[in-house]
Order: C-alpha cells, then structure tokens, then sequence
C-alpha cells in the first residue's frame, strides 16, 4: 500500500509568511519526491493574512501533475478563531478544505498541545473529565458548518494522559455527530512526534470511526516541507492491518474517494 495525500500542511510555518512562488514551489517539489500527488496546504487560521488564492493558482499552473488544494486549518483560539471563520466564510468558494481543530482548552492564553508547557493544563485534573470537554469543543466546531475534515482527532492524548474509562464511551457521542454532519477525519503521523508516541487518532477510535462509515484522509501535520509524507510507510502499515484501503481528497470541499 503506497499512500499518495498529504492534507495537513504549513508552508509558513509558526508565524505568517506570505505566500510566494519560491515558498510554495519548495512544497511541491518535496511533493513530488515523496510520491505524493495530492497535497492541501493548511495554514493555521491565525496567519490567514499570508494566504494568497493568486500565488497557489500560479503554483497549480507551473506543476500539473501535483494537485495543490487550497486549505486552512480552523481552531478553537479565543483570541483569533472568530476572525478566522469570517475569513473563511468570506474564501469559502475559493478553498478545497477547511481542517477543525481544538487547540485551546480552560486556558484562553496557552495551547494545550504546546510541548513541555501545555502539560502543566492537565497536572491534577480528571483526565476523564478533560477528555469529555475535549471532545464536547470537537463537537462545538463540527458544528460550525464550516469544516471538511477534522484535524489529530484525539490530540488531548498528546502528553500521555491516558482516561481511565473506555475511549470509545468518551468518543462515541463524537463520532456519531462527525459522521451525521458527513465529516472525515484525518489519520495523522504527527503523534509520533509528540511525547504520546502514537498516531493520531489511536488504533481504537479508527475502528469505531470505520465502523462507522467515517472517511479518512491521511496527514503529516508538516511545519516543514521536509516534513511531508512524515512517516506515511509506517501509516500505510497501520492502515493495512486496520483494514482501511480508501482515502479522501476534497477538491471545491467535495470529497473524493480512492483506494489505496
Ligand atoms: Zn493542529
Ligand atoms: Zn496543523
């Protein structure tokens, strides 16, 4: 199994830096050595200043045989996510995909999944309760109508804090309302990375995603373009002995299903 779409990427990186040919070519061209043929670029909402719907269109044009997707990735940030979704209302029919994520927990100046820092946010908490409102703000954007696909389903795992009840009693609501609003989710290599050692989301909310009938996309979370296709061999694997052979592109938010 040999998987070819990367939709979870951040050509500027940490901080805007506006789109240019040069910058997105860099993108493309690790693309393409990487095999991969589909990629979405998702930006963090907050430097939606630096998108440029002219610059990727020119990118498209210059490289044909990669399909670039126009994206951004939505989150829950009490300071910028209510700019944010005006931008993305306003450039709804200019984007191919709209990733919603839940970054922000209690704690209105402090990512959660910020590593070492964010860990301190769950020292002495119930992490089952954590987990609950976690997936209640999961639920929350969902609901916005405006998002495709939702973005580390399970990232409240990142530190490591594990709940003491079944995953699937705190998740199940979740996953019913993502598949009701005919929402996918992205199989994410970007846990590897992170403390928590494992993909994103775990072997368990994949089989009940599937069971389902939830799509799936598959993602690197890339800061760096050297960063794409992260890790995907490892994924196919998962994927294959997870039994998952169909995965989503969107192109105009319309989803596109290919096996793999
Ligand atoms: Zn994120
Ligand atoms: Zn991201």
């Amino acid at each position: 199994m040999r998987l070819f779409s990367d939709y979870h990427s951040h050509p500027q990186g940490h901080r805007v830096q506006p789109y240019t040919r040069e910058l997105l070519q860099r993108w493309i061209d690790s693309a393409r050595a990487k095999g991969l043929r589909d990629i979405a670029f998702t930006d963090h909402d907050r430097f939606h200043a630096g998108i440029d719907f002219d610059k990727i269109d020119e990118v498209r044009e210059a490289n044909p045989d990669v399909k670039i997707r126009a994206g951004i990735e939505l989150d829950n940030d009490p300071e910028t996510s209510a700019s944010g979704r005006a931008w993305v209302e306003k450039n709804w029919d200019h984007l191919d995909f709209v990733l919603g994520s839940v970054h922000y927990l209690d704690r209105p100046d402090q990512m959660f999944d910020t590593v070492p820092e964010g860990a301190a946010q769950f020292a002495g908490r119930d992490i089952d309760g954590v987990y609950a409102d976690y997936f209640r703000r999961i639920r929350d954007i969902a609901a916005t109508g405006l998002i495709d696909c939702l973005s580390h389903l399970d990232l409240v795992k990142i530190h490591g804090h594990r709940p003491h009840g079944p995953i699937s009693s705190l998740v199940g609501e979740t996953l019913d309302f993502i598949r009701s609003r005919n929402l996918a989710i992205e199989l994410s290599t970007a846990g590897w990375r992170k403390p928590v050692g494992e993909q994103y989301p775990s072997d368990e909310i994949i089989r009940l995603a599937k069971e389902k009938g939830i799509p799936f996309t598959t993602a690197s979370d890339a800061h760096s373009h050297a960063q794409l296709a992260d890790r995907f061999d490892e994924l196919a694997a998962r994927m294959q002995s997870l039994g998952v052979r169909e995965v989503s592109m969107f192109e105009r938010h319309q989803r596109i299903a290919e096996s793999v």
